[in-house]
């Protein structure tokens, strides 16, 4: 049972990966990909390191040995009824301002794709 289990995750991020391919593949509009780089939230139920992975994989595959594939965890966050926004290290965490617990989570479930690094080449290369 465990391994159908690992395998589930395992299928979730590297559909992701292809779909952030695909993405990354219409805006880069034929120019060399050097690296990609993408946000994990604490919340989006990804594993990062399978997404790293399955990034790589996916995106070597796709553009060649040299690109690299970079994940940054991103923690969640909560927008405290005081006002006060701030880092959730798990969901019994209170608000360090005001000791509360009526919040709104405000990140953390998101899977971005911060940016795209490609070649701008040299300019002596370009054709107009
Ligand atoms: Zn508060």
């Amino acid at each position: 049972m465990g391994h159908l289990f690992e395998s589930h995750i395992v299928m979730h991020e590297l559909s992701m990966a292809e779909e952030m391919k695909k993405v990354v593949r219409s805006r880069a509009q034929g120019q060399r990909i050097l690296s990609v780089d993408v946000s994990v939230g604490a919340l989006s139920g990804v594993v990062k390191e399978s997404l790293d992975f399955c990034g790589q994989a996916v995106f070597e595959e796709a553009f060649g040995p040299s690109v690299r594939f970079v994940s940054h965890w991103v923690p969640a966050r909560a927008l405290c009824d005081c006002g006060n926004e701030f880092e959730l290290a798990g969901p019994f965490t209170p608000c360090p301002a005001c000791q509360g617990y009526l919040r709104k989570l405000v990140g953390g479930k998101e899977v971005l794709i911060n940016f795209i690094e490609v070649d701008d080449g040299n300019k002596n290369e370009q054709n107009h």
